[in-house]
């Protein structure tokens, strides 16, 4: 998820906008300010229809914005913590740094966010029903709120993963079955299955146009199913890889075959011996025999070119107490995650004080890609 900006943190939880945000945003408060409240409420200010058109925007916002937190809350309470959370065009994404270690725990995770949407469709209802006699313009905007909520709820109640709903099925086949790699299986299958379902509905209303339903709306559901079709075959395929690394240590995945660089090396001279010669790009620097850092391309690229001759290795390395380290036997599936939640690509393998290997992301999924093509 890039091309997103920070919105600070709530509750300790970093939240992230994606700039598609800003379409849906200007696309609702358009369709607010000129069509629905217009339509439905005829005789209010130009002014009226805009400053109505913005707040319920912005209160659509911060509804989804809930949501993800009420997942968030949930979550954290049964131990699954949560790194940062991205709202994008159809809602939020929320990074895991892990993923439920039980059925119980997922269930009450994907459950928080759509109970949190019906409770708030709840809440607005009741602004609605106290003010339409009275505030007008409030209630308007109360009643769409109250719709909105009440959808996006229903939506993510669809039992395709990865929706809440899904996420909801899951668990409950994993609380069932007992088999949580076949629950992902059938649950992402079946998300699958469901966006399918909303291109074919979306093809058929666009040329039979049923029930006095537009092309456009035909168009807008054939899109939503195409989104749910990728976004479940790219957890499909997410579990698949954390399926294959399950029951792997780090000694069986780690690398003992790394280049080691010492500190006094200048980038240049680094670059031109090593890196054009045999396109390595994470180096172990050590001196007399003692491991004092890591270097990948990221710190390289750190130092502009022209400085290249004057910087020394041992400078913009990453210092071995800032590394993570990883033991020989640690399970391959904490490594990722604690790679994840550092925001690192290398992890070095210790035993009794001494490297013994490294581990990339880049040779886990070397490792993957030659698995799967031996069909093991
Ligand atoms: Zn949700």
């Amino acid at each position: 998820m890039g091309n997103a900006f920070n919105l600070g943190k709530i509750f300790g939880i970093q939240f992230r906008l994606h700039y598609t945000w800003f379409i849906i945003f200007v696309l609702i408060t358009f369709s607010f300010s000129w069509l629905i409240f217009p339509s439905g409420y005829p005789g209010w200010t130009q002014l009226l229809y805009w400053v109505m058109g913005v707040v319920t925007s912005l209160l659509f916002f911060a509804s989804i914005l809930a949501h993800e937190l009420a997942h968030s809350l949930v979550g954290r309470a049964n131990g699954i913590p949560i790194k940062s959370i991205t709202l994008f065009i159809f809602g939020g994404v929320a990074q895991m740094t892990r993923e439920a270690r039980s059925a119980g725990a997922e269930l009450k995770m994907a459950a928080a966010g759509p109970a949190c949407s019906l409770a708030i469709a709840g809440l607005f209802y009741l602004v609605f029903f106290l003010t339409q006699n009275t505030i007008v313009p409030v209630a308007a905007m109360a009643f769409q709120l109250a719709y909105i909520n009440a959808a996006l709820a229903i939506f993510n109640l669809i039992p395709g993963f990865p929706l809440d709903g899904g996420r909801v099925f899951r668990s409950i086949l994993w609380r069932v079955t007992g088999n949580y790699k076949r629950s992902t299986r059938i649950a992402t299958r079946v998300g699958e299955g469901v966006g399918y379902l909303f291109i074919l509905g979306g093809i058929l209303i666009i040329f039979l146009r049923p029930l006095g339903l537009d092309w456009f709306s035909g168009l807008w559901l054939a899109f939503i199913g195409w989104f749910l079709k990728n976004a479940a075959s790219s957890s499909y395929r997410q579990a698949q890889w954390r399926g294959a690394l399950r029951g792997l240590t780090a000694s069986q995945v780690m690398t003992s075959n790394y280049p080691v660089v010492p500190s006094s090396v200048t980038v240049s001279q680094l670059v031109q011996g090593y890196i054009f010669t045999n396109g390595r790009g994470c180096f172990l620097v050590a001196d007399e025999g003692r491991v004092t850092g890591v270097l990948t391309l990221h710190n390289i690229k750190s130092v502009p070119q022209p400085n290249w001759g004057m910087v020394q290795v041992g400078e913009i390395m990453t210092p071995v107490d800032k590394l993570k380290i990883a033991h020989p036997d640690q399970d391959v599936l904490i490594i990722l995650e604690q790679m994840d939640e550092s925001n690192v690509n290398q992890m070095p393998v210790v035993s009794e004080g001494r490297v013994i290997g490294l581990i990339t992301r880049d040779n886990l999924i070397r490792l993957l890609r030659t698995r799967s093509e031996l069909g093991v």
